[in-house]
């Protein structure tokens, strides 16, 4: 069984190839763009939780990150991380969305608060909360930054409106009447068929990329003409996945992606993302390693930033 089970988890992870896709290139950096990093919490566990096959990494390092982007336009929070009230908030659950919350977000350990990390940041009245996907340790924050429009995927609002028991009922409720859909255009970025360029200037463009949930999305950031970035929220948990084609773990699959096939689809288009521009860095939104390398040190009184405003 020893043997065996490596073996499982390599088959179970094997990638499709993705269809052949044109490559509309990222913009040079178009405008003076500031991105911050607030690690709302965490936890460190074994490197074969995040990854199939053999993992490289011998521990997968979370962070449950909220990103600030901040543009002359705005600012944007991408992501809102783990609430400081999860373990209370999860007490609705019931059953196995109960024992799911509790081997994944709910393991998480608090690190920044992030309303006051926006407060520090001088981040008063963000443009919206835009969402990966409503996880509760990438929707925990919303209810601490109200008034806030909650940008998601049209898909992924019916989801959370559908009291889907994937997404906690107290943060659904704190969603509720501010979620607007973020409206895709039929425009080719990257290697996508559609997008939506936040402030028309190509700087920051979501793309779908539908699977882990019914409406994930991934963002593309150029922040300068060498720091660029795609935030994949969590059609992957280690960047490892790309650089050996293989997708999430078993465990992390089988407890966390809606749809198995459309997930490993997914990380196929990330894949050959790579390989039609390699220098972009993919960021997979649990993957503190790759935060700090692009971010630097979180040992200040602020959280670490890039860019320049
Ligand atoms: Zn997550």
């Amino acid at each position: 069984m020893k043997k065996l089970l490596p073996l499982l988890l390599t088959a179970c992870s094997t990638l499709p190839s993705a269809a052949p896709h044109t490559f509309v290139p990222l913009p040079e950096a178009v405008a003076p763009l500031e991105v911050c990093w607030i690690d709302t919490g965490g936890v460190s566990v074994p490197g074969g939780y995040g990854v199939g096959g053999s993992p490289e990494a011998k521990t997968w390092e979370v962070t449950s990150a909220a990103l600030v982007i901040r543009h002359p336009k705005g600012d944007l929070v991408l992501d809102t991380g783990i609430s400081t009230q999860a373990q209370e908030e999860s007490r609705e659950l019931g059953g196995w969305s109960a024992f799911v919350f509790g081997q994944t977000a709910g393991r998480n350990l608090p690190r920044r608060n992030l309303a006051d990390s926006l407060t520090a940041l001088g981040v008063t009245r963000p443009l919206a909360l835009l969402l990966s996907h409503a996880h509760a340790d990438h929707a925990g924050g919303v209810s601490a930054v109200p008034d806030v429009p909650v940008w998601l995927a049209a898909e992924e609002k019916a989801w959370v409106e559908a009291k889907t028991s994937a997404v906690l009922p107290a943060q659904a409720r704190a969603m509720t009447g501010r979620m607007v859909p973020i409206p895709f255009a039929e425009k080719p970025f990257a290697n996508y068929d559609a997008s939506f360029d936040v402030f028309g200037d190509g700087s920051v463009v979501v793309v779908p990329t539908f699977g882990h949930t019914p409406g994930s999305v991934a963002t593309f950031v150029t922040v300068s003409a060498t720091k660029r970035f795609v935030h994949v929220g969590d059609v992957i948990n280690l960047g490892e996945s790309i650089d050996r084609k293989v997708g999430k773990s078993w465990l992390m699959r089988t407890l966390t992606d809606e749809d198995d096939a459309a997930t490993k689809a997914q990380v196929a288009k990330l894949v050959q993302l790579r390989e039609a521009d390699p220098a972009l860095t993919i960021l997979a939104a649990h993957d503190r390693p790759a935060f700090l390398q692009l971010f630097g040190n979180d040992d200040g009184a602020l959280p670490p930033c890039i860019g320049a405003r």
